[in-house]
């Protein structure tokens, strides 16, 4: 049982210092790098989601939804790790936090078996992937 404990403990401290370690320090990708990488991954992941509510099917884009909640939350600090200029973080916050919303809207429909329909959201869902798009565009010059 000692034994068991000790190597329980240890797996809890290699865990803790997994979790510690700062996003970038452990792999060679540049926060510039990662917060692109994120930035497409958002873009196709909304895109994703607007098919799959437009064709009524928003549960086929379910864990498309989860991944972008995650997403959405980090691209500010990314962007600020990144460097970013200040006027673009802040336009990359403003759109992922009403994106966010939207996102938040149609993840709450599913959990709660409500139906969800693509004009219910279809304005802020648009809206939003249109201004992730125009940054990804002016973030690649
Ligand atoms: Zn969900």
């Amino acid at each position: 049982m000692r034994f068991l404990r000790i190597v329980v403990c240890l797996s809890c401290i290699g865990l803790t210092f997994g979790c510690e370690a700062k996003p970038g320090a452990t792999s060679k990708v540049s926060p510039a790098e990662s917060f692109q990488a994120s930035f497409t991954q958002a873009v196709s992941a909304t895109q994703k989601i607007r098919d799959a509510l437009a064709d009524g099917k928003p549960d086929a884009a379910h864990d498309e939804l989860h991944d972008i909640g995650h997403l959405l939350q980090e691209l500010p600090s990314l962007a600020k790790a990144a460097a970013i200029d200040s006027a673009t973080s802040e336009s990359v916050e403003k759109t992922a936090k009403g994106l966010f919303d939207v996102i938040d809207k149609v993840d709450a429909a599913l959990h709660d078996g409500k139906e969800i329909k693509y004009d219910d959201v279809k304005e802020g869902l648009e809206s939003g992937l249109a201004d992730l798009k125009k940054l990804a565009e002016s973030l690649k010059k």
